[in-house]
């Protein structure tokens, strides 16, 4: 029995909008963009959304939208998929990293405030596999030093935080669609904002600088990019919507049944969500104990086909980090520890009890066998 990590989940509705574009006159910049964009504000709540082909781009016209540019500082963290980092080096700005809170995995808002220099713009928060970071104490924090927020909220749609919705609380927010996702549009992604300049300039520069206020094809009143969004996915978009509040359940009740087996499984730390968080289930990364070799329990369930992997490498780790800015391990022990433990383990909507009971048992299986003998 074959179980991957992930898998996105299609129905009909999907396959019959998607059909009804290809016969349609119109595969790009046609009616599905501006439906696909007003369904996501109305769901997130928010003034505006502006699609993109990816997370990534969304995340590099947030930050261009904001004038972030050479020498400027981004505060953000680096238990992060890499993207949230990179935004920033595109302008050519400065990611300073602020080490994690060990319970919620997110970007500690209390060492915040010490990485604040007069270079300082913005403070980019990532929602984790799902969990809302603790927007009251960040939006404070921001407006005490008049500084942007760039929500990552790539992994948290439809999350919130005090019954708020994640990507509503910063200048931006940008969601992403890549399959793996808890919906998908095969690759794409989406900025929302409330500020309506901010708006226009991604909507701007998502398509090669031209003004979303005139059809002048050849007119290009900035620098812009390709990051449009083409028929095909905005119509898949739309289907999957209609059904988040349904998909999101389900990979709840796949979460909870992880969390009732193995909250009796002997060394490994199950996800602690906070509180005032409504969880979107992105992942499910379970944390295994110090003194228990990881990537041989990695290894022992890929031998019992059980796809699973190491959930996220630090940044600041990664090769050209480490030669541009000379990070080295140890710099942010917390996220280094962390991540030397994490196994992500199989999640989508139609994991069954049986595959979910079988992960649980090789999972425990692996863990006995893989402690180090003292
Ligand atoms: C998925 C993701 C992105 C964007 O990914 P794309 O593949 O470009 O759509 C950005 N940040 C985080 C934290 C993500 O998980």
């Amino acid at each position: 029995m074959h179980i991957p990590l992930s898998r996105p989940d299609i129905g009909p509705e999907e396959i019959r909008l998607v059909n009804e574009v290809l016969q349609s006159d119109y595969l790009s910049l046609g009616p599905k963009l501006p439906e696909f964009e007003q369904k996501v504000a109305d769901y997130i709540g928010v003034k505006h959304a502006i699609a993109v082909n990816s997370g990534t781009s969304g995340l590099h016209l947030g930050i261009r939208s904001l004038d972030i540019k050479d020498g400027d500082e981004v505060i953000t963290t680096p238990f992060s998929f890499i993207a949230s980092s990179n935004c920033i080096l595109f302008e050519r700005g400065k990611p300073v990293f602020v080490d994690i809170d060990p319970i919620s995995l997110n970007i500690d808002p209390q060492l915040i405030e010490a990485a604040i220099t007069p270079r300082t713009k913005a403070i980019l928060p990532v929602h984790a596999f799902g969990q809302c970071c603790d927007m009251d104490v960040i939006k404070e924090i921001a407006q005490r030093y008049n500084l942007f927020i760039i929500e990552d909220a790539c992994e948290a749609l439809g999350g919130k935080f005090k019954g708020e919705k994640a990507g509503s609380f910063g200048h931006v927010g940008v969601f992403a669609f890549y399959p793996n996702k808890q919906m998908t549009t095969g690759e794409g992604g989406i900025i929302v904002t409330n500020n309506d300049e901010i708006a226009r300039l991604c909507k701007c520069m998502r398509n090669q600088g031209r003004s979303p206020d005139s059809d002048a094809w050849l007119a290009h009143e900035m620098l812009g990019y390709n990051y449009r969004l083409d028929e095909l996915s905005c119509a898949l978009g739309i289907a999957q919507l209609d059904r988040l509040d349904t998909i999101l359940a389900k990979r709840e009740e796949v979460a909870q049944k992880y969390n009732e087996i193995l909250a009796k499984v002997e060394g490994i730390e199950i996800p602690i969500i906070d509180k005032e968080v409504t969880m979107s289930w992105f992942v499910y990364v379970v944390k295994i104990n110090r003194g228990i070799n990881r990537d041989k329990t990695i290894k022992y369930l890929h031998d019992k086909g059980i796809q699973c992997r190491p959930y996220f490498t630090p940044i600041h780790l990664q090769p050209f980090y480490r030669r541009m800015f000379g990070y080295k391990p140890g710099d942010f022990p917390v996220c280094e520890d962390i991540s030397e433990r994490t196994i992500a383990l199989p999640f989508y909507n139609k994991l069954h009890e049986t595959q979910i009971e079988r992960v649980c048992e090789c999972l425990r299986d692996a863990i006995m066998r893989n402690r180090v003998q003292d």
